[in-house]
């Protein structure tokens, strides 16, 4: 028997059932080996029912001494089974999972595997997993696989079938041999998936998981690699070698102390620019870290060389605040700096040294004659599309521009090193001398009255402007509308509640003209609020505003709320971030008050992807973040591990002929 055999060469797997198994992904023999249990009962750890605790996961076994059926007010269809054993009785309850009743019969043994929780007065399992088990079936000592179902195809059956191929295939072929498996700490493969799907104990089942888990990884990074190395091979940069006393020139100009991690990027830039291949480098930093004079130096390198450099921002209003923190930053050098954006073009006499703009400039390839370095900034708002195009514009017969790419998003580590990993990453992760952290407070129901008071006293008393944010409520364009219409709901009510302050309203369907209007009014203090949709762009530096109100908080992420504060404390005067929420959610508050405790954006994306999963905090889809099977995204050591074997490979493809070829099947195979 093959791999690669189809699923109905097995014993015991018919048409009907090879079409169930269809349905969960399954076709092949391969597929089936890696139809991973998502957990186990834990046999070893079974609970008496009198010692079960209220909300803690556990498992009892016991005997059903009865099922019932019923239906609600609301009309759901509930089931229920009683479930004793030696030291007591409990409910079980299910809803609207008829088919549950046609399983479970009187006098059955099972396993439960669930919380413990109140169904109305009574304290019941509330929708448990279980296990059928045979009285005859003694399940001492053993960790039962529980994959992920479909109708009619148990975890006991799957796990059979597994067994069973497996022991028919004698041996897989392991990419890795015994001296590389010793070195990685890893068993072969065929000992994996033995261990995965007929596990002894916890260390035998977690030694498969990692096996399996460091091959998951490995192919991620080495795409990754691959990737980094034909950029490398394939583009030729212009050399753009900055002597110290330049460098020197730079900073002297500035009109602020560069902190040591702007000192460290700007070495990191220095170097890169020296390369024969051009530099692929992310810069991340919280908002108001500094990013902008980073950028400032890599254009200001090109233009010592003669060449010309392009930033690109996401919206007009950043694009234009660029423009005019550069234009004063570079004319020190006398560097010509151009504004180019759907509505405005600023363009000095002669060629442009600098072009800063939008989206726009994608359709103006003829302004670029010679670009070195092309900056992006908050790259994530560009799609994969507009970066190529803009590589398309500035990329040349025989050079390709050196790319520095920005972003505020605060990312946990372990993402960053796998969704970007094939960039080189630059980290800004101390804010500039002087700011004060912002201090957070997380605000009940019950002291809304009291908060608008110290606000409307704030603004009175100091002169301070406001951010009020309204709820989330989501991100695509349908929702759009909704997200207006709640904004100017609540721009209505800010006007009752403080009727002698000036209150201003922005959201996503102004006008550019128009949203620029109100952010240039607010800059100018013609408001004293300004109450706005969470997408809205607020990258603006308006230093007076040093109150952000954020409705509904519980509703954001940790690292979109962080974002969010990062428009205030953009000065010496001490700002304040108020996370207004009505949540009942015990875990809800135990989040939010993370925000009063950490200051540090990346801190806070790690705690939020810990507690919620990344599929909340990115949407896995949209982010383009791979879907992880067995690896787990919080395992720094094992992501760290497998880049740095992929870079050996990648580099040493010669000698690593098995990886490779077991790299393309997989390439293969998942198009
Ligand atoms: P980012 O783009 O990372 O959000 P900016 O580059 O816009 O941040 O910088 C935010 C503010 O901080 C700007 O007003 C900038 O002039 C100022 N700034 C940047 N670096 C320093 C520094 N080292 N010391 C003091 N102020 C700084
Ligand atoms: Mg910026």
């Amino acid at each position: 028997m093959q791999l690669t055999d189809k699923i109905e060469t097995l014993p015991y797997v018919g048409e009907n059932s090879a079409q169930k198994l269809h349905k969960l992904g399954i076709f092949t023999i391969e597929d089936l080996l890696n139809h991973i249990p998502h957990r186990f009962l834990d046999y070893t750890n079974t609970v008496d029912i009198k010692d079960l605790e209220m909300g803690k996961e556990s498992t009892v076994a016991g005997q059903i001494t009865s099922t019932s059926s019923f239906r609600t007010k609301t009309g759901k269809v509930m089931q229920t089974a009683k479930i004793a054993d030696e030291t007591g009785s409990l409910q079980a309850i299910w809803v609207n999972q008829p088919f549950l009743l046609r399983m479970l019969k009187e006098g059955m043994t099972i396993q439960l595997f669930g919380k413990l929780g109140f169904w109305g007065r009574q304290r019941a399992f509330i929708f448990p997993k279980f296990e059928i088990t045979s009285s005859q079936q003694s399940p001492n000592g053993k960790l039962i696989p529980i994959y992920p179902e479909t109708e009619g195809i148990t975890s006991k059956w799957l796990s059979k079938r597994a067994l069973d191929a497996l022991s028919k295939i004698q041996k897989i072929d392991d990419f890795f041999d015994d001296n590389q498996l010793e070195s990685l700490s890893l068993v072969d493969l065929h000992t994996s998936l033995q261990y995965i799907h007929d596990p002894e104990d916890i260390s035998n089942w977690q030694k498969g998981v990692d096996r399996l888990a460091f091959n998951e990884l490995l192919l991620l990074q080495l795409q990754n690699a691959f990737e980094r190395i034909e950029w490398q091979d394939n583009n030729q940069a212009l050399k753009l070698p900055i002597q110290p006393d330049q460098t020197q020139l730079f900073i002297e100009k500035l009109p602020f102390e560069l902190t040591d991690s702007q000192l460290q990027s700007i070495k990191e830039l220095s170097k890169d620019f020296e390369r024969t291949h051009p530099m692929n480098r992310l810069l991340q930093g919280d908002v108001g870290a500094g990013k902008t004079v980073i950028a400032a130096f890599g254009l200001f390198a090109s233009f010592i060389h003669g060449y010309q450099s392009v930033l690109m921002a996401p919206t007009q209003v950043l694009a234009t605040q660029h423009y005019e923190t550069l234009s004063t930053l570079l004319n020190n050098f006398n560097m010509r700096v151009s504004l180019y954006t759907g509505s405005v073009e600023k363009s000095g006499l002669g060629k442009d040294d600098v072009i800063i703009g939008t989206h726009a400039l994608l359709h103006r390839p003829q302004l670029f004659e010679k670009a070195a370095v092309v900056v992006i900034d908050e790259q994530h708002r560009f799609g994969v599309r507009q970066r190529a195009k803009i590589l398309e514009n500035t990329k040349t017969d025989t050079h390709t521009p050196h790319i520095l790419s920005m972003t505020a998003t605060p990312i946990p580590r372990t993402i960053t090193l796998t969704l970007y990993g094939d960039l080189d990453i630059s980290l800004l992760d101390t804010l500039p001398k002087g700011r004060k952290p912002v201090k957070t407070w997380v605000v009940p129901k019950s002291k809304r009255k009291a908060a608008y008071s110290w606000i409307e006293k704030e603004i009175d008393e100091k002169g301070i402007q406001a951010f009020v944010v309204c709820p989330f409520i989501e991100e695509s364009d349908k929702d759009e509308l909704r997200q207006v219409k709640a904004a100017t709901v609540e721009y209505e009510n800010w006007k009752k509640i403080m009727p002698t302050k000036n209150i201003a309203l922005l959201h996503g369907k102004l006008k550019p003209e128009e949203k620029d209007q109100v952010l240039q009014d607010f800059k100018e203090k013609k408001y004293d609020i300004l109450v706005t949709t969470p997408v809205v762009e607020v990258g603006i530096d308006v230093p007076n505003a040093t109150i952000m109100m954020i409705e509904a908080a519980d509703r954001f992420g940790l690292a979109q709320l962080h974002q969010l504060r990062g428009r205030v404390g953009r000065s010496d005067l001490q700002s304040y971030c108020l996370l207004f929420t009505e949540t009942k959610s015990a875990d809800s508050k135990k989040r939010l008050k993370l925000m009063e405790e950490h200051n540090n954006g990346q801190k806070l994306a790690e705690l939020d992807l810990e507690l919620r999963g990344p599929g909340e905090i990115f949407g896995v889809r949209q982010s383009g973040l791979p879907e992880l099977k067995i690896a787990n995204w919080n395992d720094f050591a094992l992501i760290k591990k497998t880049r740095k074997f992929a870079t050996t490979v990648a580099k040493n493809q010669k000698k690593y002929p098995k990886i490779l070829s077991y790299y393309k099947h997989k390439q293969i195979s998942k198009n």
